[in-house]
């Protein structure tokens, strides 16, 4: 049983017991893979591409691919002065004893934590210096410059990973047992991989071709700790045909591509039943560019009673008024426009073919469908800005106000990034950044509207290690010494210490910041997207003058991909099969409204279950939320209650402390009509519930018909001065009984191994745990 100090927050991140993790036999020629996130295990276990890669290496029979994330604070220093060297979850394997250790960086400043992982991890730092251990890889959206962090890995994996993975491992297959440098530069041949040892002048994005046949996660481990989204990711699309100027992963993944209606259908189905999620999310860069998305939100609808849909972000003009009551009714989490420049001749500029008027006109629609809060997303700090393209924004929220809809406004400043037709502008300077911020605080000073800014001094370090090249290496070993980690989380990020490192190197920063000649070579020429060089700088052009350029769905732009989207689009649509039920919008969101209204009595069932071992670091809602996936996932649906923040009708006992192990926790829920629990229901739930949470039996009716009455066991291998308390004695443990109110300071008094709550009824000559 694993054994978590008393003061770490959250010990059930370290616990690896989630439903769907995969175990394997570590037998002899199994190749060990610790696939890490570098931040901590709610952002990680909520990332798409982590567990598209975990899943598609343990598809591999003689790989075993194991999670590791960055521990919080606590965890760290804990590890840090015990020695403890960092493990993976599933086998507590220290990570420097693996084949191979991989990295997915998807945000610049989480290059600290992968140094300060590998740190903990008790392996040297740079790969110069490393000539045994693990092989470390490095792959993720950032990777297309890696020139500043390169060093710290043997190898880097450039564009959509999963297509070199399986490459990658067979390879690393036929090598094992050669001295570490000959692997090392055998894989590094491979096309769209690189080492910082062995350079090539040119390294080729990776792209899959065909998505609609390539590798999707269906059963993804399911958090035990509540995580940043919880909820299942279905991966509708990749790349993004509308080609705005500034936008990286609108040009770092080029082409566009579907997944076809029938293979989405065939996920969603899978991946419900593999994860009893009650939130499916639609990951596109566009969602609302996918033609069968509303087709697909639709079925949705019809087959999963009260599951929601989120939509990461939807393009102005591309929802139909007849599709705004249907998601409107489905999609709960609200709702993003990126607007990006509230002025419409900085739109031109940057290429956001967007009407506002369209959005502007269906605000009546969407106010009656429920759309009652809206996400817009702005940036500031365009080369061209006035300051009537900023003080604009005031007259734009006007309408929405009117309508009642409650806007969210997100500002960020604009950020030059690699490889877009922007590359070569400069960054706006921090005091001007704050300037134009002030400019829509005082603008939209006593309006009804949430804003939130982004930091500029954090933009402007993300801009620098982005834009940076192999003399920001030593900088990161800096931070690390002065103890710089977990940079995302505001309260750990010290930008203080990037200036102190630039200024003792006697670098300006504003030398990663400023504008970039077209005619000098930039530090990731080296990376060919697939996008011309001379695209980027004739958009950069039509940017200067105002010119826009049409998307790839209405036509071919010609940017080197050579990709023919528009006749790909064509295809992949018609292949889809036509739904079960032919779907007419307006028809259809009334005659659902009819079939999902919710019957005025269901039927409770009050179930009994037990958290042992390390599942005793589970909190009490994690817990709750694990039993309600595990019965949704076995089609046993809950009837919820409020209309448009709908809560599933459930009780419970009293929350249990984290730590203490129990035989008699009850769930109450009610069913939707025609639900039946049964006996096998049980046996089933057990199936797909973590290790140490069981579930004993369960009444038709309320917990208060349950037994109530229980008391503690306490577990010990010392006595304890107490002779009221004692049972009970085995040779080995004793065994105390105690009943009453603050376990939970029992508990942190530490005397105990184990404390148990049991019933009363069971506690007497029996055995209590399982
Ligand atoms: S080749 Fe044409 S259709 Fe393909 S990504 Fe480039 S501009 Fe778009």
């Amino acid at each position: 049983m694993l054994t978590i100090p008393k003061d770490i927050m959250k010990p059930a991140r370290y616990s690896g017991i989630e439903p769907n993790r995969i175990m394997k036999d570590p037998a002899r020629g199994t190749i060990r893979f610790a696939l890490c996130y570098p931040d901590i295990y709610e952002v990680g276990m909520s990332y798409y591409g982590y567990f598209l890669l975990y899943g598609l290496a343990n598809s591999l029979p003689d790989v075993w691919c194991e999670r590791c994330f960055a521990p919080w604070l606590d965890m760290d220093s804990h590890l840090q002065r015990n020695g403890i060297p960092l493990m993976t979850l599933e086998s507590r394997t220290p990570l420097h004893a693996m084949d191979l250790v991989g990295f997915s960086l998807s945000y610049e400043l989480n290059v600290t934590n992968i140094l300060n992982m590998l740190r903990l991890a008790h392996i040297p730092l740079r790969s110069e210096d490393r000539d045994s251990g693990p092989i470390i890889l490095g792959g993720g959206p950032s990777m297309l410059n890696a020139t500043p962090f390169e060093r710290f890995f043997d190898l880097i994996v450039v564009g959509e990973a999963e297509s070199k993975l399986v490459e990658i491992l067979s390879l690393y297959r036929t090598l094992r047992g050669a001295h570490r440098a000959d692997i090392v530069r055998e894989l590094a041949q491979l096309d769209g991989v690189y080492s910082p040892l062995f350079r090539k002048d040119r390294v080729r994005r990776q792209v899959i071709e065909d998505l609609d046949s390539s590798y999707h996660p269906v059963t993804p481990p399911i958090p035990v700790v509540g995580s940043i989204h919880n909820r299942f990711n279905v991966e509708i699309s990749r790349g993004c045909g509308n080609g705005c100027r500034f936008c990286l992963a609108g040009y770092g993944y080029r082409p566009y591509r579907e997944r076809s209606l029938e293979t989405i259908r065939n996920i969603i189905d899978r991946g419900m039943e593999g994860t009893g999620y009650e939130e499916i999310s639609l990951l596109s860069l566009s969602s609302g560019d996918h033609r069968a998305l509303f087709d697909v939100i639709s079925y949705i609808k019809e087959k999963y009673s009260g599951v929601s849909v989120a939509l990461p972000s939807l393009k102005i003009g591309t929802i139909r008024e007849d599709e705004i009551g249907i998601i409107g009714d489905i999609a709960r989490t609200g709702f993003t426009f990126a607007l990006e420049s509230a002025s419409s001749g900085m739109r031109c500029r940057i290429n956001k073919n967007i009407d506002l008027d369209v959005l502007l006109g269906q605000l009546p629609l969407l106010k009656k469908y429920g759309w009652r809060k809206l996400k817009l997303y702005v940036m500031i700090g365009f080369p061209w800005e006035r300051e009537e393209d900023i003080s604009i924004i005031r007259e734009i929220l006007l309408p929405f106000e009117k309508e009642h809809i409650d806007i969210n406004l997100s500002v960020s400043p604009f950020i030059p990034k690699p490889h877009t037709p922007f590359q070569w502008l400069p960054m706006e300077s921090e005091d001007i950044l704050n300037e134009k911020i002030l400019m829509i605080k005082k603008a939209l000073k006593g309006r009804r509207v949430k804003v939130r800014y982004r930091d500029a001094k954090t933009s402007m370090i993300e801009a620098i290690v982005s834009r940076g090249d192999e003399r920001l290496a030593p900088m990161f070993e800096f931070l690390l010494k002065k103890g710089s980690k977990l940079e995302a989380w505001r309260e750990s990020f010290r930008p203080e210490l990037y200036t102190e490192w630039f200024e003792k190197q006697g670098i300006a920063m504003g030398e990663y910041l400023s504008e970039k000649s077209v005619e000098k070579a930039l530090p990731w020429d080296f990376i060919d997207t697939g996008v011309d060089k001379s695209f980027l700088t004739s958009e950069l052009h039509r940017a200067e003058t105002g010119d826009q350029t049409g998307d790839c769905y209405s036509g071919c732009a010609m940017c080197g991909m050579e990709c023919k989207a528009p006749l790909q689009l064509k295809d992949s649509a018609l292949g889809a099969e036509p739904l079960a039920v032919e779907l007419k919008p307006k028809v259809l969101f009334s005659e659902l409204q009819a079939q999902n209204a919710e019957p005025a009595v269901g039927i409770k069932y009050t179930f009994r279950y037990g958290k042992f071992g390390d599942a005793r670091y589970i909190g009490h809602l994690d817990t709750m939320n694990i039993l309600l996936r595990a019965l949704r996932s076995l089609g046993i649906t809950i009837r919820t209650h409020g209309k448009y923040h709908p809560m599933p009708k459930i009780s419970l006992s009293d929350a249990l402390p984290i730590g203490i192990e129990s035989t008699c926790e009850l769930l109450e829920i009610e069913t939707t009509m025609g639900v039946l629990v049964h006996k096998k229901t049980v046996e089933e739930m057990n199936r797909v519930l973590p290790r140490g949470i069981k579930v004993f039996e369960f009444i038709k009716g309320s917990l208060q018909n349950m037994v109530k009455d229980y008391s503690y066991l306490l577990v010990t291998e010392k006595t304890v001065e107490n002779e009221m308390w004692k049972l009970r004695y085995n040779g080995k443990q004793y065994f105390y009984v105690w009943k009453g109110k603050g376990v939970k300071e029992l508990w942190s008094r530490g005397e105990f191994e184990r404390i148990i709550k049991t019933e009363d009824r069971r506690i007497h000559g029996r055995r209590t745990d399982n």
